[in-house]
């Protein structure tokens, strides 16, 4: 199952179609996406019934699958070869850093840059379909509501400037934390833990990987956070990038105005997005 959002609107996606499902619903289901993972399992039994004619949309339409989660995770260094291209040990437990919701924004469209430093950041995102707290690994899958394409944009001057690392803010301007094109239920993947990810910029591949290679695997990381938070139905974990970044090459690459950065993970979507001047001043 596909599900995701349209003009705001929740929709299932068929056939390259869309279905608005409060009308489908007939009411049953709120229209606000944000509405639906609280209740998730009444959503999955209700789907393969809705009768609606799949309706034509375009991309620009396309909004976040979970626009207005509680809370918003992203995993630092998980991904041993990223960890090593960035100087840090390949972590024993997982990294967490938030990413604000200020800076969510859909899968298609123009991101202002900030400064000439921002980065991109491939990612798998996990949207949590059930509350979970102090649950095993065992059960990790069993609280996704399903899999998303993500970026973690990241500007590296306010991210590095210090006294410490600011990843939340570094990472956090408007645009920084584009998903989407939907959410993918992971029962439609052949192998939701071995999914090949990866961007390019201008159609220069700049990271190819596969979560296969996660430091910590997706039901890993559901283990680890509930082990300490709640996870809450809708919340958002980016789950780390593999290695390609700009920021370690040589020399640095950062993303440039006209820049096209298109994002995709296997078996779910692709997102793509142009880049402009003067973000703060859009
Ligand atoms: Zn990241």
């Amino acid at each position: 199952m596909r599900v995701g959002s349209v003009s705001g609107r929740l929709s299932l996606f068929v056939n390259g179609g869309a279905i608005d499902v409060e009308r489908t619903s007939e009411g049953r289901f709120d229209a606000d996406p944000s509405a639906v993972y609280a209740r998730w399992p009444e959503l999955i039994d209700w789907a393969p019934t809705a009768a609606g004619e799949p309706q034509p949309f375009d991309a620009e339409e396309l909004g976040p699958p979970s626009p207005r989660p509680a809370q918003v995770f992203a995993i630092a260094a998980n991904y041993s070869a990223h960890a090593a291209e960035g100087g840090v040990d390949v972590p024993r437990w997982p990294a967490p850093f938030p990413k604000w919701v200020s800076s969510f924004a859909g899968p298609v469209g123009e991101i202002g840059l900030p400064s000439a430093r921002t980065d991109w950041e491939a990612e798998l995102v996990v949207i949590i379909g059930s509350r979970a707290h102090k649950v095993t690994a065992d059960a990790g899958w069993d609280h996704v509501a399903g899999l998303t394409v993500g970026q973690d944009l990241s500007e590296r001057d306010v991210q590095l400037r210090g006294p410490y690392p600011q990843m939340g803010l570094g990472k956090s301007f408007p645009g920084f934390s584009p998903t989407g094109p939907w959410l993918v239920t992971p029962d439609e993947l052949d192998d939701a833990d071995s999914l090949e990810l990866g961007c390019s910029v201008n159609g220069e591949v700049m990271q190819q990987g596969s979560t296969a290679d996660l430091v910590f695997s997706v039901p890993t990381l559901i283990a680890e956070l509930s082990a300490v938070v709640t996870l809450e139905p809708g919340d958002v974990i980016f789950t780390g990038t593999p290695p390609g970044i700009g920021l370690t090459r040589t020399p640095p690459r950062f993303l440039a105005p006209g820049d096209e950065l298109i994002t995709y993970v296997k078996g779910i979507g692709e997102m793509r997005h142009t880049f402009t001047a003067n973000g703060e001043e859009r």
